[in-house]
């Protein structure tokens, strides 16, 4: 018989003696023989977090494996980790084969850049630029179809293309989990870590997928240790920010928040322009669209990135079947293109605190995230008293409370103030009157 097979008798019989039955399913089964060097049988787990479950029992193992190998040798355990550092030559490490899974049409180069995404987009190239340097990890959240996705292929594409050699891995957290479960059903555990452990740059999506999953979270919890210690880079993405992250474990959350963790927000009027004529660019449309078809797409089909570039392609096709005569796209041609959707966000479309949140932001050229946020600065606080008094007063039903929690959880005394200091503007005003009306035209 080999070691394998007293290997898996040895654990069998220690299974008889030890009384907490989920330890040793979780734990004591990830033990794998390797092989006997110098009368020491070595004996790795898949990482070195587990070892202190199991080194108790070192010298138990040890006497079932002789009584019943008939040897007398020593067990020595070790991570699957060191094992390979030690006794593997470090080719082997580098050698394995993967798919990185990038897709090379996501770059910097046609990530359109505004206020919306700018501190998103300064992080995720800075960490392309020096990976594990800059900031690691780095957690980008936002509502979806903003650019996550593109800024993560985007890092791993640049930093690629500066260093061919550089080992770089794009996977989402539902990926890494079913990767993780069928190498535990096929006993590749060995191959799985150190495939992800060997990773330059690690680009993990939507994470959130894997916070409820225990020991998949667990089992990324032990890798992202790994290439942090090895001060390799991480980013990170989910649509919300690591503390609102459900069931995920406190220490994998606390290890997130020390890095560097970005938001990016809705498109703003300008950069929802710059985006669509990126999208119209790439396309390479050789008919002219007015301007006023740019405006009216991007203050009407805003709401993220993808709608954006759903309306491009729609207006294009329409102009493929309906307008193969037509020079230029106009504003006429335009609404005809987009009447069904248009009208029908016209009629369900109901006032929303967000959507007056936005109109007022457009209007002077803010984020939302500015609106809510605790910022001083005199032109976030003049928007923001607007934005609440036009909430206080367009939507029905909207107590002083709820409007403080709308914005960033502040005190109803606050709404009241600032409602009492629009009005009084209103009155005096009439350059103020003539903002406010302007911003109340965009919302209805
Ligand atoms: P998320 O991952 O946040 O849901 P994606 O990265 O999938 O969003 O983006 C949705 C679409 O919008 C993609 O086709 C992406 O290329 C595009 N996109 C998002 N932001 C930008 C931007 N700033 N410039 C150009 N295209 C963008
Ligand atoms: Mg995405």
């Amino acid at each position: 018989m080999d070691i394998y097979t007293y290997w898996s008798q040895t654990l069998e019989m220690f299974k008889k003696t030890f009384d907490d039955q989920v330890i040793f399913d979780s734990i004591f089964t990830l033990l794998k023989a390797r092989e006997i060097r110098d009368n020491e049988l070595i004996v790795t787990i898949d990482s070195i977090f587990n070892i202190g479950y199991v080194d108790d029992y070192v010298d138990q193992l040890q006497d079932i494996y002789n009584s019943i190998a008939g040897t007398n040798i020593k067990l020595v355990i070790m991570s699957d980790n060191d094992y390979q550092k030690q006794f593997h030559s470090p080719e082997e490490v580098n050698d394995i084969i993967y798919e990185d899974h990038l897709q090379p049409g996501y770059t910097f180069s046609n990530f359109v850049v505004g206020n919306s995404n700018r501190i998103a987009q300064n992080a995720s190239l800075a960490v392309a630029m020096k990976p594990g340097v800059a900031y690691s990890p780095l957690f980008i959240y936002s509502n979806s179809g903003l650019g996550k996705t593109h800024l993560l292929h985007a890092i791993g594409n640049f930093a690629k293309e500066k260093d061919p050699n550089i080992h770089v891995l794009y996977c989402t957290s539902e990926e890494f989990v079913n990767e993780y479960i069928a190498s535990l059903s096929n006993g590749n555990m060995d191959s799985f870590n150190r495939k992800y452990r060997s990773m330059d740059i690690l680009l993990v999506d939507d994470i959130q997928f894997i916070a409820s999953k225990e020991s998949s979270s667990e089992m990324f919890f032990n890798i992202f240790n790994s290439l942090q210690n090895d001060n390799k880079q991480i980013v990170i993405t989910s649509d919300k920010p690591p503390k609102d992250l459900k069931g995920m474990e406190n220490r994998l959350v606390s290890r997130f928040i020390n890095g560097l963790t970005v938001t990016i927000d809705t498109p703003e009027f300008e950069t929802a322009k710059a985006i669509l004529k990126k999208k119209i660019e790439i396309q390479k449309v050789d008919y002219p669209i007015n301007e006023e078809v740019i405006d009216f797409i991007a203050s009407h089909f805003n709401n993220d990135v993808r709608e954006l570039e759903g309306s491009v392609k729609r207006l294009l096709f329409y102009k493929l079947v309906f307008g193969k005569d037509k020079e230029e796209i106009d504003l006429e041609f335009a609404l005809e293109a987009f009447a069904d959707t248009y009208d029908a966000k016209q009629e369900t479309g109901s006032l929303t605190v967000d959507s007056i949140k936005k109109a007022v932001a457009e209007y002077y050229n803010l984020t939302v995230n500015q609106i809510n946020s605790k910022s001083r600065t005199s032109n976030i606080i003049v928007a923001r008293h607007i934005a609440m008094y036009l909430v206080r007063t367009m939507i029905s039903d909207m107590s002083f409370i709820q409007i403080g929690k709308e914005f960033g959880g502040r005190d109803h005394s606050t709404v009241m103030k600032a409602c009492n200091k629009v009005e009084r503007n209103l009155s005096k005003d009439p350059n103020y009157r003539k903002a406010v009306n302007d911003i109340k035209k965009r919302i209805s």
